[in-house]
């Protein structure tokens, strides 16, 4: 069945009462009747428990994205934060290492930098480039990270290039895909990751209204490289054995979920398995807005630069043509200066946010936001000039942005 079919179809559990949507079970606890049904469902981890660990609402969200994404498994978390952490936790050991793109979403490189450092895990920042990525691979390599498109640079890396080359090492491909949209954008599991992680606080909520995150798994030979899925596990079988390909998802649920408590409230696994059922209208909306607006601003006398991965002339745009179903949402202005931004988002009549894919257009200047902590040179190595500010297209009028755009760069 094609995407939007499945957004709106795929997950409704069937309801006792024939409830047409998804109901909210706000409920920490599920009860047994007799020991023995307790007893059963320890033993078996079947039914449910506990809501820390597992509850009928976020497990409807479960199944949406597994159809979304073309996944074997999914687990929803608190926060795309909360899935990158309980993904890397449930891959990476003391004296692994990860080979990771250059110019990660900022929060991702705190993570790599203040959190798994310490706790032992080496990193390298590479372009992620075949070739670059296979000088930097090492025995110790467990992950290659990177993202469907990088933000703000804008670039798509060459996903079958490099799930190619991490399966020949061994290694897992982890994909950031929070622009892929929920798959409404692109499905790097198709093109061979083995793990997608990724922010439904985005375009998959699609308000600006909860955060939320997701990771997401495949069919693979590959976890029976990983010494913890080897190893006897409190029930004392070994996770490759007993589970499979499944044995990664089950670990990242008992680490992020069981153990680590980063789980999705009921009420926010509503409101994003709602978001779903639109993201694919909104997301091919805002790439033809953000298509528009690209065309007809670019080569404006006062913007210096301007990237769109849907440009044919964009250093992007073969990839993207290649991973994504359309240019996507979000573009880039470079006003040429800190002095000419100031006064381009001073003038403008639009919302400035550090968020994405909500239902309004959102401008930031990367510069002094969400790069600001970067020194200057690794903020110049990632894209981000003083100059430059980034637009995530709502859905508003496309003449009615052009406009305000326009109306603004007068301004500047
Ligand atoms: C926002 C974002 C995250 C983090 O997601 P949260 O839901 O805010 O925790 C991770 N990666 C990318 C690319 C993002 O844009």
């Amino acid at each position: 069945m094609e995407y939007t079919t499945l957004a709106v179809l795929a997950g409704l559990p069937e309801d006792p009462h024939g409830a047409v949507g998804l109901p909210i079970y706000a409920v920490a606890a599920y009860g047994f009747k007799t020991l023995e049904e307790g007893q059963e469902r320890f033993a078996t981890g079947e039914g449910y428990v506990y809501a820390r660990q597992k509850d009928p609402t976020a497990k409807a969200l479960e199944e949406r994205l597994k159809a979304l994404e073309g996944a074997l498994e999914a687990v929803v978390l608190a926060s795309g934060q909360a899935a990158t952490f309980a993904a890397l936790l449930s891959l990476l050991r003391p004296g692994d290492e990860v080979v990771a793109a250059k110019g990660l979403f900022g929060q991702t490189i705190g993570l790599f930098n203040q959190v798994l450092a310490p706790m032992g895990v080496g990193v390298r920042y590479v372009d992620p480039e075949p070739e670059a990525v296979r000088g930097a691979l090492t025995e110790r390599t467990r992950v290659l990270f990177v993202e469907t498109v990088a933000n703000p640079a804008l670039l798509v890396p060459d996903l079958e290039a490099l799930a190619t080359l991490a399966e020949e090492a061994g290694v897992a491909l982890v994909v950031d895909n929070t622009f892929g949209a929920a798959g409404a954008l692109c499905r790097p599991l198709a093109w061979g990751a083995h793990v997608v992680v990724e922010s439904l606080t985005k375009w998959a909520s699609g308000h600006g209204s909860v955060l939320g995150g997701a990771v997401l798994s495949r069919e693979t030979e590959l976890w029976r490289n990983y010494p913890q899925f080897l190893q006897p596990d409190l029930k004392g079988q070994i996770p490759w054995e007993a589970l499979r390909a499944r044995c990664f998802p089950e670990r990242v649920r008992t680490l992020g979920l069981s153990l680590c408590g980063m789980a999705l409230s009921p009420f926010n696994a509503y409101l994003l398995f709602q978001g779903l059922e639109t993201v694919a209208l909104r997301v091919a909306r805002m790439s033809e807005t953000a298509r528009f607006l690209a065309e007809r601003l670019q080569g404006h006398p006062k913007v210096k630069a301007l990237r769109y991965p849907g440009l044919p002339e964009d250093p992007a745009h073969r990839n993207a043509r290649k991973y994504l179903a359309s240019g996507g949402p979000i573009l880039t202005l470079d006003l040429g200066d800190l002095e000419r931004a100031s006064r381009f988002l001073g003038a403008i009549r639009l919302l400035k946010a550090a968020n994405l894919g909500d239902a309004r257009t959102l401008l930031v200047h990367p510069w002094t936001t969400t790069h600001s902590r970067l020194k200057e040179e690794a903020r110049l190595q990632a894209g981000v000039t003083p100059g430059l500010v980034r637009v995530s297209v709502g859905l508003e009028d496309p003449l009615d942005l052009l406009a305000l755009f326009e109306e603004a760069l007068e301004a500047v």
